[in-house]
């Protein structure tokens, strides 16, 4: 209750306090602690992909300085020793503005990914990109076979998008689903996102297609294990994802022990602001853990 009066009253909150939460969910705001905190996870043992934080972009101007921030995020993963991944979101390289922008930068950081051996991942937006963004993947993946994209489980046409994707061997992300969406398109009660999650998961596995199973959500990470028992599933055909900051280190090292791959979310970058508003709205009882990290001091 208290938690959740925080973050009503986030708006109101000094920056400062909002910067506390970042602090926790994102790795710096230049390339230089981006690289740092991959360095660091991977001597934990666990992968990375590194995102530059940023959402729909207003002019096509600010859609080619993202385009070119990309670009020279390639070169710094590609110059560091760490997991080869980056994950981009389409409104950001213009998708908002006009679909002939967003293929063109997207197929250029594509492209120079390709050259640099760099996989990229399309993030999925909200319901109005997602045929944008799966049209985009679909063209793309023909020529660089290096690039993945997201499914989420609340969508009612998630599994025939999975289907098709899986049967040719595509790389995707499941995750449940972060937007507002309607329940004309979505599913809304928890346990049949859930339900969907296993089945799109299934499917890809079954298929023999590369599936990133992203979630914090430990039923679904205990239900994917059988999954992957029962099928049989070799440990390179499948990874689990999470985001910096999400207080299950303990599970993920866990799972590294296993033998699972698991890679981490790496977010970084000047707008940090929205970034940590979600993830605090997301999660109330976070509030309560960074207040408390702001007054008790170990
Ligand atoms: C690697 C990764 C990439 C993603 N990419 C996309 C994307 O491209 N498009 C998209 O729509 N969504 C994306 N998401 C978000 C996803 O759709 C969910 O909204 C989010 O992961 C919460 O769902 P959950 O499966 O973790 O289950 P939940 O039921 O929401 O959470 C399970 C448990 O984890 C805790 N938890 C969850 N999130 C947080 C948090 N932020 N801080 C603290 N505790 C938390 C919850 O309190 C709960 O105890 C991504 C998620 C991950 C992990």
């Amino acid at each position: 209750m208290f938690n959740k009066l925080i973050v009503a009253l986030m708006p109101l909150a000094p920056r400062f306090i909002v910067k506390m939460v970042s602090k926790r969910y994102i790795a710096g705001e230049d390339t230089a602690s981006a690289m740092a905190t991959c360095l660091r996870l991977k001597e934990q043992g666990f992968l990375t992909t590194v995102d530059i934080l940023g959402e729909s972009v207003t002019s096509d101007q600010q859609a080619r300085d993202a385009r070119d921030s990309y670009f020279d995020l390639i070169g710094e993963v590609a110059n560091n020793d760490i997991a080869q991944n980056i994950s981009l979101k389409p409104t950001a390289m213009g998708l908002g503005l006009s679909e002939d922008i967003a293929n063109d930068y997207i197929g250029a950081i594509v492209r120079k990914a390709h050259e640099a051996g760099v996989f990229i991942r399309i993030d999925m937006e909200d319901s109005p990109y997602t045929d944008k963004t799966l049209a985009m993947y679909d063209r793309l993946r023909v020529q660089y076979p290096q690039l993945g994209t997201v499914i989420q489980a609340y969508m009612h046409r998630s599994l025939d998008d999975v289907t098709r994707i899986a049967v040719s061997s595509g790389n995707l992300r499941i995750c449940k689903g972060i937007y507002k969406e309607s329940p004309q398109i979505a599913y809304q009660d928890a346990d049949e996102v859930r339900q969907n999650y296993l089945r799109l998961v299934k499917e890809m596995l079954k298929q023999g297609a590369y599936v990133g199973i992203a979630t914090h959500d430990p039923f679904l990470i205990d239900e994917s294990l059988k999954i992957i028992k029962e099928l049989n599933i070799a440990a390179d055909k499948y990874e689990f994802q999470a985001l910096l900051g999400v207080p299950i280190v303990k599970r993920l090292d866990e799972l590294v022990k296993m033998g699972h791959r698991v890679r981490i979310y790496v977010p970084f970058g000047s707008e940090w602001y929205a970034y940590s508003s979600r993830r605090l709205k997301e999660n109330p009882d976070v509030a309560g853990y960074v207040l408390k990290n702001i007054f008790v001091r170990n």
